[in-house]
């Protein structure tokens, strides 16, 4: 549904008003626990985005690399966006580009393979370079990206190492070119609401948090259990989901993590470099934890969840493209699933043309990264590891 489908004939009204003044379009409404539209204020673009809507400029978004993700999820969402749009690709196999130009009507000059990349350089229709390849060769592209003078959005998780990670950072610094992660949840109507009402401790404070993300793995992307492209299994590819929802939900980045391998159901042949399973736990300044699950070896049923002193906030399904719930102890979440990468693209259009920092920055993948590489440290020792030197950097809420 079309976020601007759930706004009255009002808020509409008031909409359109602000956009004819050239005025950042904030929607307002009221609703659950604190206003039921109060995340359609996220909406909110800048003035120089509003007259791209008007004049109907659009930036160019260049994917590099075309598998299931680009072909499924982002190219789709590519076709909804109205602030950027899909102007290039980067594949190393014809067939693939042959199929992609005829589908998506991309003339030949913004077609590009892993050599001719480079020459990305001259061509002004991309504004955007979005790296959609296995986690080990993000910071070869991003770095490449970056030299080419373009904006860039890296795919989850930023790259196996936090040294890795820094090299994008200062890379994409020098350029003087915005830089994301392909976070999307953050710009999800059901996680905004529990950043909400976690951050603002609409049902007391959090005591303790939940959460699970995992799937049977059946080898259809092999790269994923292969050490040097995955830099992990599970933990670097669904865990993260875990991580980063129990950090926004209580709104602070954890002191310390202890974490147990699961057990490994073909350690001599699926899961031979990379782990099938981990249980972990995030523990806060204030005492409270967060228990997390991730598998490749068990369809697990994702959620999110957190006690507070006066009830709870959970989402389940939590993680998935669509098909999220919501509900708290006071009621359901009456909140609408919306195409998520449309959202995430469009916002980090509205920073590059409003010179907007990003709710997502490089800065927060690598916190991410440093604490994941902890969890395993603290699994690989068994002992309870200190991540009080990760970058300190949040989603904050800045809703009522
Ligand atoms: P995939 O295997 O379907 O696609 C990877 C693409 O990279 C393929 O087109 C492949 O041809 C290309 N490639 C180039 N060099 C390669 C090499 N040396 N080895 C293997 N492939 C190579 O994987 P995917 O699921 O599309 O994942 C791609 C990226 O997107 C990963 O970083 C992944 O974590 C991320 N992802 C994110 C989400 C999300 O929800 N944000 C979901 C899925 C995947």
């Amino acid at each position: 549904m079309n976020p601007f489908d759930l706004l009255s004939a009002a808020s509409r009204r008031e909409f359109v008003r602000r956009l004819s003044l050239g005025l950042g379009a904030t929607l307002v409404g009221s609703s659950a626990l604190g206003g039921p539209l109060s995340w359609l204020e996220d909406l909110s673009y800048g003035p120089a985005s509003l007259g791209a809507l008007q004049t109907g400029r659009q930036l160019g978004v260049a994917l590099v690399g075309l598998g299931k993700y680009s072909t499924g999820q982002l190219a789709p969402a590519l076709q909804q966006t109205k602030l950027c749009k899909l102007a290039g690709i980067v594949t190393g196999t014809p067939a693939k580009a042959a199929q992609w130009k005829k589908q998506y009507g991309l003339p030949d000059q913004n077609v590009y393979d892993y050599q001719t990349f480079d020459r990305i350089i001259d061509n002004p229709a991309i504004d955007i370079v979005y790296v959609v390849l296995p986690v080990g060769l993000h910071a070869e592209y991003v770095e490449r990206a970056a030299r080419a003078g373009k904006h860039v959005i890296c795919e989850k998780p930023m790259a196996p190492t936090a040294d890795e990670c820094r090299r994008m950072i200062t890379a994409m610094q020098k350029a003087g070119k915005k830089f994301s992660i392909g976070y999307r949840l953050h710009f999800e109507p059901h996680h905004q609401e529990m950043m909400r009402l976690g951050q603002q401790q609409t049902l007391g404070p959090i005591k303790s948090l939940v959460a699970d993300n995992g799937f049977r793995f059946n080898n259809d992307t092999p790269w994923r259990v292969n050490k040097k492209l995955a830099g992990g299994g599970p933990l670097m590819d669904m865990g993260i989901y875990c991580l980063q929802g129990a950090i926004y939900t209580k709104g602070e980045i954890p002191v310390s993590v202890t974490a147990r391998l699961a057990p490994n159901p073909d350690p001599k042949g699926l899961f031979k470099e990379v782990e099938a399973g981990m249980s972990w736990q995030l523990q806060f300044a204030d005492g409270s934890v967060a228990d997390c699950r991730t598998s490749y070896a068990e369809n697990m049923n994702s959620r999110l969840r957190a006690e507070t002193t006066k009830g709870f906030l959970e989402l389940q399904p939590a993680f998935g493209y669509g098909g999220i719930e919501g509900r708290t102890s006071q009621g359901p979440l009456n909140l609408p699933n919306v195409p998520q990468q449309a959202r995430q693209l469009d916002d980090f259009a509205d920073c590059i043309l409003n010179d907007k920092p990003t709710r997502v920055p490089g800065e927060m993948g690598l916190r991410d990264v440093q604490l994941l590489q902890a969890i395993y440290r603290a699994a690989e020792t068994g002992q309870k590891v200190s991540t009080r030197e990760v970058q300190q950097v949040l989603d904050k809420t800045n809703r009522r």
